[in-house]
Protein backbone atom coordinates (compact mmCIF):
# COMPACT_ATOMS: atom_id res chain seq x y z
CA UNK A 1 0.00 0.00 0.00
CA UNK A 2 0.99 3.51 -0.64
CA UNK A 3 2.15 5.84 2.42
CA UNK A 4 0.47 8.66 0.49
CA UNK A 5 -2.67 6.23 0.79
CA UNK A 6 -1.76 5.40 4.28
CA UNK A 7 -1.65 9.03 5.53
CA UNK A 8 -4.80 10.18 3.48
CA UNK A 9 -6.80 7.50 5.29
CA UNK A 10 -5.51 7.97 8.90
CA UNK A 11 -6.41 11.97 8.07
CA UNK A 12 -10.12 11.28 7.15
CA UNK A 13 -10.31 8.86 10.54
CA UNK A 14 -8.67 11.11 12.48
CA UNK A 15 -6.03 9.16 13.41
CA UNK A 16 -2.21 8.86 12.85
CA UNK A 17 0.31 6.32 11.22
CA UNK A 18 2.67 4.60 13.93
CA UNK A 19 5.43 3.49 11.73
CA UNK A 20 9.10 1.94 12.28
CA UNK A 21 12.30 2.08 11.22
CA UNK A 22 14.48 -1.04 10.76
CA UNK A 23 17.51 -0.47 10.06
CA UNK A 24 20.53 -2.19 8.26
CA UNK A 25 23.49 -0.76 9.25
CA UNK A 26 26.64 -1.70 7.29
CA UNK A 27 25.92 -5.73 6.64
CA UNK A 28 25.18 -6.44 9.73
CA UNK A 29 21.48 -7.36 9.16
CA UNK A 30 20.79 -10.29 6.94
CA UNK A 31 17.97 -11.07 5.87
CA UNK A 32 17.33 -14.02 7.96
CA UNK A 33 17.32 -11.31 11.16
CA UNK A 34 15.56 -8.64 9.39
CA UNK A 35 12.51 -11.46 9.20
CA UNK A 36 13.03 -12.47 13.30
CA UNK A 37 12.86 -8.47 14.06
CA UNK A 38 9.75 -8.07 11.33
CA UNK A 39 8.38 -11.25 13.29
CA UNK A 40 8.55 -8.96 16.46
CA UNK A 41 7.06 -6.10 14.93
CA UNK A 42 3.95 -7.96 13.63
CA UNK A 43 1.74 -8.39 16.16
CA UNK A 44 1.67 -4.37 16.93
CA UNK A 45 0.59 -4.07 13.67
CA UNK A 46 2.45 -0.50 12.51
CA UNK A 47 1.45 1.08 9.28
CA UNK A 48 5.02 0.61 8.03
CA UNK A 49 8.26 -0.09 8.47
CA UNK A 50 10.69 1.55 6.86
CA UNK A 51 14.14 0.10 5.65
CA UNK A 52 17.39 1.95 5.70
CA UNK A 53 19.99 2.22 2.84
CA UNK A 54 23.41 1.99 3.11
CA UNK A 55 24.98 5.71 1.22
CA UNK A 56 27.60 4.29 -0.99
CA UNK A 57 26.15 1.12 -1.95
CA UNK A 58 28.16 -0.23 1.21
CA UNK A 59 26.96 -2.71 3.25
CA UNK A 60 24.09 -4.48 2.37
CA UNK A 61 22.28 -1.80 0.65
CA UNK A 62 21.30 -4.75 -1.73
CA UNK A 63 19.04 -6.36 1.32
CA UNK A 64 17.00 -3.09 1.50
CA UNK A 65 14.47 -3.94 -1.30
CA UNK A 66 14.50 -7.79 -0.38
CA UNK A 67 13.88 -7.10 2.90
CA UNK A 68 11.17 -4.34 2.46
CA UNK A 69 9.99 -6.55 0.44
CA UNK A 70 9.60 -9.39 2.95
CA UNK A 71 8.27 -7.01 5.31
CA UNK A 72 4.99 -6.24 2.96
CA UNK A 73 4.47 -10.09 1.57
CA UNK A 74 5.49 -12.42 4.63
CA UNK A 75 3.95 -9.87 7.29
CA UNK A 76 1.30 -8.11 5.34
CA UNK A 77 3.03 -4.51 6.49
CA UNK A 78 3.28 -1.54 4.17
CA UNK A 79 6.75 -1.04 3.33
CA UNK A 80 9.18 1.45 2.62
CA UNK A 81 12.76 1.21 0.93
CA UNK A 82 15.39 4.17 1.23
CA UNK A 83 17.80 4.68 -1.15
CA UNK A 84 20.31 7.29 -1.10
CA UNK A 85 21.51 9.06 -4.28
CA UNK A 86 24.88 10.39 -3.13
CA UNK A 87 26.79 7.64 -5.30
CA UNK A 88 24.29 7.15 -8.01
CA UNK A 89 24.42 7.79 -11.74
CA UNK A 90 21.79 7.75 -14.36
CA UNK A 91 23.24 4.06 -15.06
CA UNK A 92 22.87 2.89 -11.91
CA UNK A 93 19.50 4.54 -10.43
CA UNK A 94 17.89 3.30 -13.56
CA UNK A 95 19.21 -0.54 -12.38
CA UNK A 96 17.50 0.71 -9.23
CA UNK A 97 14.55 1.48 -10.15
CA UNK A 98 14.25 -2.07 -12.05
CA UNK A 99 15.53 -4.26 -8.67
CA UNK A 100 12.74 -1.81 -6.54
CA UNK A 101 10.14 -2.92 -9.27
CA UNK A 102 10.85 -6.28 -9.57
CA UNK A 103 10.74 -6.45 -5.72
CA UNK A 104 7.20 -4.92 -5.89
CA UNK A 105 8.54 -1.87 -3.69
CA UNK A 106 5.72 0.64 -3.65
CA UNK A 107 7.13 3.13 -1.56
CA UNK A 108 10.70 4.90 -1.34
CA UNK A 109 12.33 7.16 1.07
CA UNK A 110 14.45 9.48 -1.49
CA UNK A 111 17.87 10.29 0.33
CA UNK A 112 21.02 12.02 -0.33
CA UNK A 113 22.92 10.00 2.56
CA UNK A 114 25.90 11.53 4.25
CA UNK A 115 28.77 12.69 2.61
CA UNK A 116 31.48 9.65 1.90
CA UNK A 117 34.68 10.68 3.56
CA UNK A 118 37.01 13.33 1.70
CA UNK A 119 34.14 14.71 -0.11
CA UNK A 120 33.30 18.33 0.59
CA UNK A 121 29.34 19.94 -0.07
CA UNK A 122 31.23 21.95 -3.15
CA UNK A 123 32.53 18.34 -4.15
CA UNK A 124 29.03 16.55 -3.88
CA UNK A 125 27.59 19.65 -6.43
CA UNK A 126 29.66 18.33 -9.21
CA UNK A 127 27.67 14.72 -8.87
CA UNK A 128 25.02 13.27 -11.23
CA UNK A 129 22.64 13.67 -8.04
CA UNK A 130 23.62 16.45 -5.61
CA UNK A 131 20.44 16.53 -3.26
CA UNK A 132 17.68 14.06 -2.16
CA UNK A 133 15.49 16.72 -4.40
CA UNK A 134 17.01 15.39 -7.49
CA UNK A 135 16.10 11.76 -6.93
CA UNK A 136 12.81 12.48 -6.40
CA UNK A 137 11.47 13.08 -9.83
CA UNK A 138 12.82 9.77 -11.85
CA UNK A 139 11.48 8.02 -8.46
CA UNK A 140 7.97 9.57 -8.73
CA UNK A 141 7.73 8.88 -12.76
CA UNK A 142 8.52 5.16 -12.10
CA UNK A 143 5.46 5.15 -10.32
CA UNK A 144 6.61 5.08 -6.61
CA UNK A 145 5.56 6.88 -3.51
CA UNK A 146 8.26 9.07 -2.70
CA UNK A 147 8.99 10.52 1.01
CA UNK A 148 11.85 12.83 1.85
CA UNK A 149 13.81 13.76 5.10
CA UNK A 150 12.97 16.88 7.54
CA UNK A 151 15.34 18.68 9.96
CA UNK A 152 13.57 20.02 12.83
CA UNK A 153 16.18 21.43 13.85
CA UNK A 154 18.22 22.17 10.44
CA UNK A 155 20.50 20.02 8.94
CA UNK A 156 23.99 19.15 10.50
CA UNK A 157 25.44 21.20 7.63
CA UNK A 158 22.87 23.84 7.09
CA UNK A 159 23.48 26.72 8.70
CA UNK A 160 19.78 28.10 9.75
CA UNK A 161 16.80 26.55 9.93
CA UNK A 162 14.62 28.46 7.28
CA UNK A 163 17.10 27.45 4.79
CA UNK A 164 16.94 23.49 5.61
CA UNK A 165 12.97 24.25 5.65
CA UNK A 166 13.42 26.10 1.82
CA UNK A 167 15.02 22.83 0.82
CA UNK A 168 12.48 20.70 2.51
CA UNK A 169 10.08 22.75 0.26
CA UNK A 170 12.16 21.59 -2.70
CA UNK A 171 11.47 18.32 -2.20
CA UNK A 172 7.68 18.62 -2.34
CA UNK A 173 7.71 20.60 -5.21
CA UNK A 174 10.07 17.77 -7.16
CA UNK A 175 6.76 15.30 -6.07
CA UNK A 176 7.56 14.00 -2.78
CA UNK A 177 4.55 13.34 -1.11
CA UNK A 178 5.36 12.70 2.74
CA UNK A 179 8.51 13.39 5.04
CA UNK A 180 9.80 11.62 7.91
CA UNK A 181 11.82 13.99 10.49
CA UNK A 182 15.30 13.51 12.07
CA UNK A 183 15.09 12.45 15.08
CA UNK A 184 14.85 14.75 18.13
CA UNK A 185 15.04 14.95 22.05
CA UNK A 186 12.98 18.14 22.62
CA UNK A 187 9.52 18.57 21.19
CA UNK A 188 9.55 22.03 20.94
CA UNK A 189 12.09 21.97 18.03
CA UNK A 190 9.30 20.36 16.07
CA UNK A 191 6.30 22.30 16.77
CA UNK A 192 8.83 25.43 15.69
CA UNK A 193 9.57 23.52 12.44
CA UNK A 194 5.78 23.06 11.60
CA UNK A 195 5.08 26.35 11.91
CA UNK A 196 7.91 27.22 9.43
CA UNK A 197 7.11 24.32 7.39
CA UNK A 198 3.25 25.45 7.21
CA UNK A 199 4.53 28.83 6.30
CA UNK A 200 6.06 28.08 3.51
CA UNK A 201 3.65 25.94 2.09
CA UNK A 202 4.74 22.52 2.69
CA UNK A 203 1.25 20.30 2.62
CA UNK A 204 2.17 16.80 2.76
CA UNK A 205 2.16 14.78 5.81
CA UNK A 206 5.57 15.21 8.16
CA UNK A 207 5.93 12.25 10.23
CA UNK A 208 7.67 12.48 13.68
CA UNK A 209 10.69 10.46 14.45
CA UNK A 210 11.50 9.58 17.63
CA UNK A 211 14.66 7.52 19.06
CA UNK A 212 14.75 5.85 22.60
CA UNK A 213 18.05 6.18 23.85
CA UNK A 214 19.35 2.81 25.53
CA UNK A 215 22.83 4.48 25.92
CA UNK A 216 24.93 7.03 26.88
CA UNK A 217 26.94 6.35 24.34
CA UNK A 218 24.05 5.75 21.73
CA UNK A 219 22.69 9.56 22.49
CA UNK A 220 26.07 11.03 22.32
CA UNK A 221 26.39 9.55 18.66
CA UNK A 222 23.58 10.87 18.15
CA UNK A 223 24.09 14.44 19.04
CA UNK A 224 27.32 14.84 17.01
CA UNK A 225 25.42 12.68 13.50
CA UNK A 226 22.30 14.41 13.75
CA UNK A 227 22.74 17.84 15.28
CA UNK A 228 20.23 16.91 17.66
CA UNK A 229 19.93 19.34 20.80
CA UNK A 230 19.73 17.70 24.43
CA UNK A 231 17.53 19.28 26.58
CA UNK A 232 18.17 19.52 30.75
CA UNK A 233 15.35 16.64 31.04
CA UNK A 234 17.56 14.21 29.14
CA UNK A 235 21.25 15.01 30.31
CA UNK A 236 19.33 14.71 34.22
CA UNK A 237 18.34 11.32 32.97
CA UNK A 238 21.73 10.54 31.79
CA UNK A 239 23.62 12.10 34.78
CA UNK A 240 21.32 10.32 37.46
CA UNK A 241 22.00 6.68 35.98
CA UNK A 242 25.32 7.38 34.90
CA UNK A 243 26.59 3.73 36.91
CA UNK A 244 23.05 2.09 36.24
CA UNK A 245 22.70 1.26 32.56
CA UNK A 246 19.56 -0.95 33.06
CA UNK A 247 17.76 1.98 34.49
CA UNK A 248 19.58 4.65 32.24
CA UNK A 249 17.92 2.34 29.46
CA UNK A 250 14.32 2.01 31.03
CA UNK A 251 14.53 6.14 31.62
CA UNK A 252 15.02 6.78 28.15
CA UNK A 253 12.37 4.31 26.71
CA UNK A 254 10.08 6.11 29.21
CA UNK A 255 11.44 9.72 27.97
CA UNK A 256 10.44 8.87 24.56
CA UNK A 257 7.03 7.29 25.03
CA UNK A 258 6.22 10.56 26.54
CA UNK A 259 7.45 12.58 23.73
CA UNK A 260 5.19 10.30 21.42
CA UNK A 261 2.22 10.92 23.88
CA UNK A 262 2.88 14.88 23.95
CA UNK A 263 3.54 14.65 19.81
CA UNK A 264 0.02 12.92 19.34
CA UNK A 265 -2.04 15.08 21.71
CA UNK A 266 -0.36 17.71 19.29
CA UNK A 267 -1.89 16.05 16.02
CA UNK A 268 1.05 15.40 14.65
CA UNK A 269 0.83 13.74 10.92
CA UNK A 270 2.21 10.38 12.52
CA UNK A 271 4.52 9.39 14.75
CA UNK A 272 8.08 6.95 13.46
CA UNK A 273 9.91 5.25 16.38
CA UNK A 274 13.56 4.45 15.37
CA UNK A 275 13.00 1.24 16.75
CA UNK A 276 17.00 0.01 16.57
CA UNK A 277 15.39 -3.29 15.31
CA UNK A 278 14.19 -3.71 18.67
CA UNK A 279 10.58 -5.31 19.36
CA UNK A 280 10.27 -4.01 22.53
CA UNK A 281 11.30 -0.66 21.96
CA UNK A 282 8.38 -0.59 19.76
CA UNK A 283 6.25 -2.49 21.85
CA UNK A 284 6.72 0.20 24.63
CA UNK A 285 6.26 3.07 22.27
CA UNK A 286 3.25 1.14 20.15
CA UNK A 287 1.53 0.76 23.95
CA UNK A 288 1.22 4.75 24.65
CA UNK A 289 0.52 4.93 21.37
CA UNK A 290 -2.60 2.84 20.97
CA UNK A 291 -4.24 2.39 24.26
P1 LIG B 1 19.22 16.69 1.14
O1 LIG B 1 17.79 17.00 1.29
O2 LIG B 1 19.79 16.63 -0.23
O3 LIG B 1 20.05 17.76 2.00
C1 LIG B 1 21.47 17.58 2.20
C2 LIG B 1 22.09 18.93 2.54
O4 LIG B 1 22.06 19.75 1.37
C3 LIG B 1 21.32 19.70 3.62
O5 LIG B 1 22.24 20.47 4.36
C4 LIG B 1 20.41 20.59 2.80
O6 LIG B 1 19.99 21.72 3.54
C5 LIG B 1 21.30 20.92 1.63
N1 LIG B 1 20.55 21.21 0.40
C6 LIG B 1 19.43 20.59 -0.05
N2 LIG B 1 19.02 21.16 -1.21
C7 LIG B 1 19.90 22.14 -1.50
C8 LIG B 1 20.04 23.08 -2.56
N3 LIG B 1 19.14 23.14 -3.55
N4 LIG B 1 21.09 23.94 -2.54
C9 LIG B 1 22.00 23.91 -1.54
N5 LIG B 1 21.92 23.04 -0.49
C10 LIG B 1 20.90 22.17 -0.48
N6 LIG B 1 21.32 7.98 5.43
C11 LIG B 1 21.68 6.82 4.82
O7 LIG B 1 22.82 6.69 4.38
N7 LIG B 1 20.78 5.79 4.67
C12 LIG B 1 19.51 5.87 5.12
O8 LIG B 1 18.74 4.94 4.95
C13 LIG B 1 19.10 7.08 5.77
N8 LIG B 1 17.83 7.23 6.22
C14 LIG B 1 17.45 8.43 6.79
C15 LIG B 1 16.13 8.59 7.20
C16 LIG B 1 15.71 9.78 7.78
C17 LIG B 1 14.28 9.94 8.20
C18 LIG B 1 16.65 10.84 7.97
C19 LIG B 1 16.22 12.13 8.62
C20 LIG B 1 17.97 10.69 7.56
C21 LIG B 1 18.38 9.50 6.96
N9 LIG B 1 19.68 9.31 6.51
C22 LIG B 1 20.06 8.13 5.91
C23 LIG B 1 20.68 10.37 6.69
C24 LIG B 1 20.73 11.32 5.48
O9 LIG B 1 21.17 10.61 4.34
C25 LIG B 1 21.70 12.46 5.82
O10 LIG B 1 21.15 13.28 6.83
C26 LIG B 1 22.19 13.28 4.64
O11 LIG B 1 23.30 14.07 5.07
C27 LIG B 1 21.14 14.22 4.08
O12 LIG B 1 20.19 13.54 3.39
P2 LIG B 1 18.91 14.32 2.81
O13 LIG B 1 18.16 13.34 2.02
O14 LIG B 1 18.21 15.07 3.87
O15 LIG B 1 19.65 15.34 1.82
Amino acid sequence: MRVDQIFADARAAGAQPVSFEMFPPKGELTLERAREVAGGFAPLAPDFVSVTYSAGGSGNSAATAQIAQMISTEFGIPSVAHLTCISLTPDTLAAKIDEFRAAGIENVLALRGDLPAGMSEADAENIAFPYAKDLVPALVDAGFCVGGAAYPEGHLTCDDLPTSVKHLRQKQDAGASFFVTQLFFDNEYFYRFRELADAAGITVPITAGIMPFTSKQQIMRMVFTCAASLPAPVIKILARYEDDPASLREAGIEYACRQLEDLAAHGADGLHVYTMNRADVAQAAMHVLRR
